[in-house]
């Protein structure tokens, strides 16, 4: 019989997600009862958002349980079924977890052709990244073409796309990255207009620099300073986007508010937030654009695939937090 390996949570995490968080466990592959699947798992999606389902509290979704397998999104392939949609041989994606083999009643589960993408694809653009940017810019953000975004995490995942999104949009575009190598992937590789290295600037003087009219779409991905800067700029009707705010999740005080926020009331501007799974009767909308302009050639996926086990997703889950991944971060098992 085969293993199957898993990671479970076995600790809260006080700030950055130590070993000693983790537990590996192996259990015997499950068989399927029947209207269930089992799942081989290939691809696991690394998700800033993972570190907020570490901790307890009230949030979007219930906090991981103590000694339950870490709740990750994946890709893979079914190889045994008693359930007449997902036959053995299908593609899928879902949340199944941070292990080799995951069994599903087929709730929230898609079949997915890897045929048209590779598989990273529909963790990535095609995924909960490509949702995230697509209904974060246009339905939240309400975007006009001609407008100016400005987009912090800009070389991530859902920044990268968001950023490609506004440009189709004929928008000027700005991103906001850490380090000289991911500002020239920006401008030199997606088309954004300008790139503004945080690490190495002031983003405030930067922005008057490349925004010099004030930013109409900001889309923020890491909250703290960068936000307050973003705030400082805003233009007459602004929207600010709230996705995330990476700069604050490991953090162990409680994090400072904007203090620039009365720029909303002067500009007459709107700060919203969202949670993306509230879009999901609307997915396939969005797949349909996105996997167009894929098609031809006006928007990139950029997947950034570690090769490993489970066992290395505590490592490669950290690499998000110290800015080591370009694009969709994605581990990829066996
Ligand atoms: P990314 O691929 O953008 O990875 C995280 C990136 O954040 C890193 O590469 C790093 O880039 C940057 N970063 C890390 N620490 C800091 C810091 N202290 N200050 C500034 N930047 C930092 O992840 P995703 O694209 O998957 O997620 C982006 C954001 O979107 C996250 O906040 C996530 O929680 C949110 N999200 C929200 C959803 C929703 O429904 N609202 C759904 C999905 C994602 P750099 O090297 O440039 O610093």
């Amino acid at each position: 019989m085969t293993d199957n390996h898993q990671v479970r949570l076995a600790a809260r995490p006080e700030g950055l997600p130590t070993p000693e968080v983790w537990e590996h466990t192996t259990e015997p592959v499950p068989e399927p009862a029947e209207g269930r699947f089992v799942v081989r798992v290939s691809h696991l999606s690394l998700d800033p958002a993972m570190r907020g389902w570490m901790n307890a509290g009230r949030s979007y979704v219930p906090p991981v349980g103590i000694g339950e397998v870490m709740r990750a999104l994946g890709a893979g392939e079914v190889v045994a079924s008693r359930h007449p949609d997902f036959p053995q041989g299908a593609h899928v994606t879902g949340i199944f977890g941070v292990q080799e083999y995951a069994e599903s009643d087929g709730t929230g589960v898609l079949v997915v052709d890897p045929s048209v993408v590779p598989l990273s694809t529909y963790l990535a653009v095609l995924g909960m990244t490509g949702m995230t940017a697509y209904f974060g810019l246009f339905d939240v953000g309400a975007l006009r073409e001609g407008e100016t975004v400005v987009v912090s995490g800009a070389a991530g995942a859902v920044g990268s796309v968001v950023g490609q999104l506004a440009k189709i949009k004929g928008c000027r575009v700005v991103g906001i990255a850490g380090g000289p190598e991911k500002c020239a992937w920006i401008v030199d590789e997606l088309g954004f207009d300008a790139a503004i290295d945080y690490r190495a600037e002031n983003v405030g003087t930067a922005l008057r620099t490349h925004a010099p009219n004030g930013i109409d779409v900001y889309f923020d991905n890491v909250g703290g300073d960068i936000l307050d800067a973003a705030l400082a700029r805003l233009r007459r009707g602004a929207r600010v986007v709230i996705c995330g705010a990476i700069s604050t999740y490991n953090a162990t005080g409680r994090p400072a508010g904007p203090s620039n926020y009365m720029s909303l009331l002067v500009n007459r501007a709107r700060m919203e937030g969202f949670v993306v799974f509230d879009y999901a009767d609307r997915y396939a909308e969005a797949a349909a654009e996105l996997g167009g302009w894929l098609r031809d050639g006006k928007l990139r996926s950029r997947e950034d695939v570690v090769r490993g086990g489970v066992a290395d997703f505590p490592d490669t889950l950290l690499r998000l937090f110290r800015g080591e991944n370009t694009g969709k971060l994605i581990l990829q098992i066996g």
